[in-house]
């Protein structure tokens, strides 16, 4: 079996954004070599989110809306995790978008359903952070 990972980076220059990684995480794994297995796209910080959907932007913009709306960012003091931060609302909307993907590898592509794209999700931006790739199999 074969394994490969690599780390991307970001540094968003907004407190919040949606960034299709599609082509990035296509680069691993054609870097990677692997035909058949599994690739885990996974954000490394507990104020990100990677997560699958359709690139449109009215969508994305839905997102934000309904994010905003579940866990406002204002009034910050309305958070008990609010002390030296204030990014109370980056950590529930993150929870709300998910951790990590996991996508098949078949015949060297990305298995995906129709429209899908792999996002990076930012909530809590101006500041360097990590999403891992990681691939297995052959
Ligand atoms: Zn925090």
């Amino acid at each position: 079996m074969k394994s490969f990972h690599k780390e991307l980076w970001f540094e968003v220059p907004t407190r919040r954004a949606f960034i299709n990684i599609t082509p990035q995480v296509e680069k691993c794994l054609a870097d990677s070599g692997i035909k058949e297995g599994l690739l885990l796209c996974n954000a490394m910080h507990i104020t990100a989110s990677v997560f699958i959907n359709d690139d449109e932007s009215g969508l994305h913009h839905d997102y934000d809306v309904w994010l905003e709306k579940l866990a406002p960012h204002e009034p910050v003091a309305q958070y008990r995790h609010n002390g030296y931060e204030d990014n109370a609302d980056a950590h529930l909307k993150r929870q709300v978008m998910g951790r990590e993907v996991v996508v098949a590898v078949t015949e060297g592509k990305l298995h995906f359903g129709t429209w899908e794209q792999i996002f990076y999700g930012e909530f809590d931006g101006r500041r360097r952070k990590r999403v891992l790739v990681k691939i297995i199999g052959e």
